[in-house]
């Protein structure tokens, strides 16, 4: 509190109202932005459908990213196949052959994350070239890069999770929850993992043949 008054708070709504201004509002179910593809479905869905607000964290990751992307040329594509369309950008496009993406992130990965992999995957077939590069970028600038080249199997999984959250959207029913890492700092982690506390006689003592009382 500063002043009386919740300064905290008036940031966060304040950065709430610029997400939901630079998030580009998409209502029409055969458009698919490729990260909403590439990310958890259940997510996607949720965001398009029933969003909550973000906290800080996930407000200042990206007011970042867009910030980073910006500063790139940040070329558009569309993939249309059938009655469906993929929407993705490159940060750049290096020497017209080379697709660039880059990820800001708070750790320096050893391999790829895969959501990031169908990404980039996914550029190589909108923008027609055989490799591009992933960067990770942390806070004090170090950075991370893989090679990437093209993958038809990647790229056929990609276009199947998008038809599958273009139908769902058009059908009104929530993806099946797809248990990940990314699930324990997921603002709908209590959607999906709606949990009853409850109180147990349960005891690692009774698991070696000791009461609890005995134990005392
Ligand atoms: S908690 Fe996990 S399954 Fe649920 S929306 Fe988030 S990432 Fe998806």
């Amino acid at each position: 509190m500063l002043g009386g008054r919740d300064v905290r708070k008036q940031i966060v709504a304040y950065l709430n109202e610029r997400h939901k201004k630079l998030t580009r509002i998409n209502n029409d179910p055969t458009r698919i932005y490729t990260d909403e593809a590439s990310q958890c479905t259940r997510l996607s869905y949720y965001e398009r459908v029933d969003p909550i607000n973000s906290n800080s964290v996930e407000l200042f990751q990206f007011l970042l990213t867009h910030g980073m992307r910006h500063s790139f040329e940040n070329v558009e594509s569309e993939y249309k196949t059938d009655n469906l369309t993929l929407v993705l950008t490159a940060d750049t496009i290096l020497e017209k052959e080379l697709v660039v993406r880059m990820q800001i992130t708070d750790s320096l990965p050893s391999s790829p994350k895969p959501q990031d992999l169908l990404y980039i995957n996914a550029c190589l077939y909108a923008f027609d070239k055989a490799e591009g590069i992933l960067i990770y970028v942390r806070g004090d600038g170090k950075t991370s890069e893989f090679l990437v080249a093209k993958s038809a199997k990647m790229f056929e999984e990609l276009i199947r999770r998008a038809r599958v959250l273009s139908t769902l959207l058009k059908e009104k029913r929530v993806p099946i929850v797809e248990p990940s890492e990314s699930c324990m700092t997921c603002k709908y982690y209590g959607r999906c993992y709606m949990m009853e506390r409850k109180e147990t006689s349960f005891s690692i003592e009774s698991l070696f043949g000791k009461s609890k009382d005995e134990s005392a």
